[in-house]
């Protein structure tokens, strides 16, 4: 039987610091696939076509949206953000794990998609830290800034529809958090079973192995 690998998403409200996490977690384990998102956002001066994201203009994206090329997207701060189909189906079926970087809104697609993924909301500390971070990134105009910080609230609400919730206060703590989910998902009966099918058999005496 071929496995097939899991699905992590991983929301946040911004800055709460879900890209770094996510970028720790692939220089750990590189078997873990990310999906590079497309966006309609224009990129920040440190981010780079086809690493941080897909940058495409709006008729692009709709364009992609309408031909069905995307496995969820949403409008998300005013921009459009999406996954593509081909971000994710070609690793789950070589049998690798995928994280989704994505907001509450594509969360709800996926899982109805796909209901055995596994989802993990990220919290900062506090909204002093939250807002300290989103500065601190010194990426964004003020303006942008202060959309994001109001509608934190509105990520922060759907916090209960996640399977697990994580609070990155110390960072290494968030991240070995995160990996605990990943592992207790790779361990679980129906999966393990298949693997070691063979050391099962042997450990209850079947005379054909
Ligand atoms: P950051 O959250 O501050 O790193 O800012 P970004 O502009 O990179 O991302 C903004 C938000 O867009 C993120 O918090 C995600 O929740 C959301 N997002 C990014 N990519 C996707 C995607 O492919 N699909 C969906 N639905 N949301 C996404
Ligand atoms: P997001 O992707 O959720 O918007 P980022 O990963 O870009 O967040 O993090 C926002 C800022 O907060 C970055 O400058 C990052 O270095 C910083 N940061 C992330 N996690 C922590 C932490 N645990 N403690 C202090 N600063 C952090
Ligand atoms: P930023 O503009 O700071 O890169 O991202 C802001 C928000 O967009 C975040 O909440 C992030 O999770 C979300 N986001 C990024 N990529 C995607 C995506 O592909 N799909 C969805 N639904 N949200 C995304």
């Amino acid at each position: 039987m071929t496995e097939t690998g899991t699905l992590f998403i991983v929301a946040a409200p911004s800055g709460a610091g879900k890209t770094s996490l996510v970028r720790a977690l692939i220089e750990d384990d590189p078997s873990l696939a990310l999906s590079v998102s497309y966006t309609s956002r224009p990129p920040r001066p440190a981010e780079t076509d086809g690493v941080h994201y897909h940058f495409v203009d709006r008729q692009v994206f709709l364009a992609m949206a309408a031909a069905g090329d995307f496995y969820e997207y949403a409008e998300v701060h005013g921009d459009l953000k999406g996954t593509a189909r081909s971000a994710v189906q070609p690793f789950l079926d070589a049998g690798r794990d995928v994280l989704l970087e994505i907001d509450w809104q594509g969360a709800r697609q996926v899982r109805a998609q796909q209901a055995d993924c596994r989802s993990i909301f990220v919290l900062p500390p506090s909204s002093a830290e939250l807002e300290r971070r989103l500065r601190s990134r010194a990426q964004d105009s003020e303006a942008v800034i202060a959309r994001r910080l109001a509608n934190s609230r509105e990520e922060i609400a759907h916090a209960h529809e996640f399977d697990y919730i994580v609070v990155n206060d110390d960072f290494q703590t968030a991240l070995a958090d995160i990996k605990a989910v990943i592992r207790a998902q790779r361990l679980r009966q129906g999966l393990q079973a298949d693997r070691h099918a063979g050391l099962i058999a042997e450990l209850l005496g079947d005379p054909a192995v």
